[in-house]
């Protein structure tokens, strides 16, 4: 930039950087102080000298009003030193400093020069050196401000020059060529100073604005890995985080439950009403678990539909499960949607604090293991953890353990109950069902430790185990009476234990299609498209594929469809009830009238007694299992027993034998 360009822009009050008439302001709050203590004792000096020798307007007013001014605008520029100020406030002090002070480079030197018409030539020498050294002294005081600066030294500079350097006197004139040097000397420090200046606060401001940002990302960070997005709740991690600080602070809340809700239909809301709706459902419920846990709790949600909850427990509050149970009754509320209304309910598990556990971890484990049995007994209902559940849990430990020492070969048994048509009551097939008896815990019932085995990673073990042992058993069977066998929710997944299962049929010699897989809808809900590949594959083998517990789920009428099963089988709790409920009545015809539509063979099992077979019959049930007809038995029961049903048949006779 050319140099008249650079001085102009000295002048310039710099209103686009905000920044920098910040740091001026806040320099110059400190600095004017001092300039107007300069100006008014070194006019103090000058007058105190011409006293006597110059009029008194000169000697006596004028520094009394330089003395006064001085002192009130030096109050004024330490109160604004200590209050916030606005920008344009700023920008104004700055203009109006600027004028004053060049106001100030006009008058000082006027008053200066006035003086110097009189006295002699000590005082004479006093002027000069007043204005040289105030000059000086007041530029520096003002470096960070350029523009009142430059016109103090510019102006008092000329002023000094004219005066001194036309005097005709060789010493004036060399102070006044002096002077001159100085100012530029000066003006270049100025200008060097304030480029200096204003980069450092550039810079600093830069800093501090990229500080915020990695701040602000680093919030972001924290944020995200604690938070759940779509409900803005804390997430898992961030739901531990809770529980820990809800530990760590129970000096001050020293009994708190945790609550672990699942959603009960969700994934159907989902499949109806689309993702948005089960995105509003999930921040609905959200929010309604806030508004129940009030203020001192906390929610977090912690996957899918899974949501937990920290409850403060305050003296005279309900009871736990009263409270859970309010909880359980808020989210069975219809869910209001763009399309529709959905109805679910939420099943709760809750441990308390410190009862159930003392650290996150297990306050979590024993709310899960409460949730487990809500969701498996009492599906929409509030359940808390309690020491009949910490002896279940010590006795599915004890289970587990044995589990993994047992000898399958030889504690392992098979029962066989049969399943009938219920027109004439023919034995159609057998059900296979397992029997553990251990050594020292004795009999364990088979829907207690199959659970256990698919957690330990050992149930395609047992599973292939009883499967030989089925195999083994109904070689001897009729040919036209099949075998059904359970499978596990593990074995869907595991392809070995499909191509296991295969090479075991091939190997008996068992016409395929007289054997048929049971398989819970819970099970095909863990991979449905790798359950699907291992029903495909099983069909194309000619084997039959039966959907177990038909109604205890959710989406079966989707899989029914989906995945061209053979059997259905009716869950046992709709017969339970089927002679007195005409709802269960109603339910079953349904199912039975689907069934027959799709070409799907329909079975009711859990029949206890002949009203209930004889309605089945009516309903249009095309098979029948239960007590009614016979309990489970051995292999070598089922002999006996098929001799006994289908009485001295000699071809059956024969094959039983
Ligand atoms: P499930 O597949 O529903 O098997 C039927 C269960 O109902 C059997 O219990 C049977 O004894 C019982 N049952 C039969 N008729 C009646 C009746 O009229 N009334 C009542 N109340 N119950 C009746 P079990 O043998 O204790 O088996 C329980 C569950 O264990 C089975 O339920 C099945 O899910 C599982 N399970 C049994 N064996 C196996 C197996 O080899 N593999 C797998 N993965 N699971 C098995
Ligand atoms: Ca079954
Ligand atoms: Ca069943």
């Amino acid at each position: 930039m050319k140099l008249p360009g650079r001085i102009t822009g000295m002048f310039r009050i710099r209103t686009d950087q905000p920044e920098v008439i910040r740091a001026q302001l806040r320099a110059l709050s400190k600095q004017i102080p001092l300039v107007y203590f300069l100006l008014s004792t070194n006019v103090l000096a000058l007058s105190a000298t011409h006293f006597g020798v110059a009029p008194a307007w000169l000697t006596v007013v004028t520094p009394l009003v330089v003395l006064l001014a001085s002192i009130a605008r030096s109050l004024d520029w330490i109160r604004f030193s200590r209050r916030p100020f606005d920008l344009a406030e700023g920008i104004r002090r700055l203009r109006n400093l600027r004028t004053l002070a060049t106001a100030l480079a006009i008058l000082m030197p006027a008053w200066a020069i006035a003086l110097y018409q009189y006295g002699d030539i000590y005082q004479h020498t006093h002027v000069a050196f007043f204005m040289s050294v105030t000059v000086v002294g007041v530029a520096i005081c003002l470096i960070h401000f350029p523009p009142a600066a430059l016109s103090v030294m510019l102006v008092v500079a000329a002023a000094f020059a004219v005066q001194f350097g036309l005097e005709g006197n060789r010493i004036y004139l060399a102070l006044a060529i002096n002077m001159v040097l100085i100012a530029f000397i000066v003006v270049h420090t100025i200008g060097t100073y304030s480029k200096a200046f204003n980069g450092a606060v550039m810079t600093r401001i830069a800093l501090k604005r990229q500080n915020a940002r990695t701040r602000r990302l680093a919030d972001g960070n924290a944020r995200l890995a604690l938070h759940d997005h779509l409900t803005g709740l804390a997430n898992r991690r961030g739901f531990f985080r809770i529980l820990e600080n809800a530990i760590a602070g129970a000096a001050k809340a020293p009994r708190f439950a945790v609550g672990l809700i699942d959603l009960d239909g969700f994934k159907q809301a989902n499949d109806i009403y689309g993702h948005a709706a089960g995105d509003q459902v999930l921040v609905e419920t959200g929010r309604r678990l806030r508004e129940m846990v009030g203020k001192q709790g906390a929610v977090a949600r912690l996957g899918g539909d899974e949501f937990g909850i920290l409850l403060p427990l305050d003296e005279g509050c309900d009871d736990l499960r009263t409270q859970g149970q309010k909880i359980c009754a808020a989210l069975a509320q219809p869910f209001a949607l763009a399309n529709g209304a959905a109805r679910l309910s939420g099943s709760l598990g809750l441990s308390t604090y410190p009862a159930s556990g003392l650290d996150a971890e297990m306050l979590f484990d024993r709310a899960d293991y409460a949730l487990y049995f809500a969701k498996s007994h009492r599906t929409g209902t509030a359940v808390v953890f309690s020491s009949e559940h910490e002896a279940l849990i010590h006795r599915n430990a004890e289970i587990e353990q044995a589990l993994r020492t047992a000898d399958f070969e030889t504690e392992l048994s098979l029962e066989f109950q049969p399943i009938v048509r219920a027109g004439d009551g023919r034995v159609n097939h057998f059900e296979a069902l397992a029997r553990w008896d251990h050594p020292q815990l004795g009999r364990i019932a088979p829907d207690r430790f199959f659970p256990l085995a698919e957690k330990a990673g050992l149930v395609s073990e047992l599973t292939v185990n009883l499967f030989g042992k089925a195999l083994q058993a109904a070689r001897l069977w009729p040919a036209e009476i099949g075998l059904s066998f359970n499978l596990s929710a593990r074995d869907l997944v595991t392809p070995e234990v499909g191509l296991m299962l295969v090479a075991a049929i091939n190997r008996s010699g068992i016409t395929p299609s007289r054997i048929a897989f049971e398989i819970t809808e819970t099970a095909l809900l863990r991979d449905i498209e790798e359950a699907s590949r291992m029903i495909a594959h099983l069909h194309a083998l000619g084997v039959k594929v039966a959907l177990d517990d038909f109604g205890t789920g959710y989406s079966s009428l989707s899989y029914v469809h989906e995945l061209e099963f053979d059997w259905v089988k009716v869950d046992r709790r709709f017969i339970e009830h089927i002679t007195a409920n005409e709802r269960s009545q109603k339910v079953v015809k349904t199912i039975v009238d689907m069934c027959e539509n799709l070409g799907i063979e329909s079975i009711a099992e859990g029949v206890e007694n002949r009203q209930q077979a004889e309605m089945l019959g009516e309903l249009g049930c095309r098979y029948l299992q239960g007590f009614h007809f016979a309990q489970p038995m051995t292999a070598q029961g089922v002999a006996s027993y098929l001799a006994r049903v289908r009485g001295g048949s000699k071809r059956n006779g024969q094959a039983v034998a």
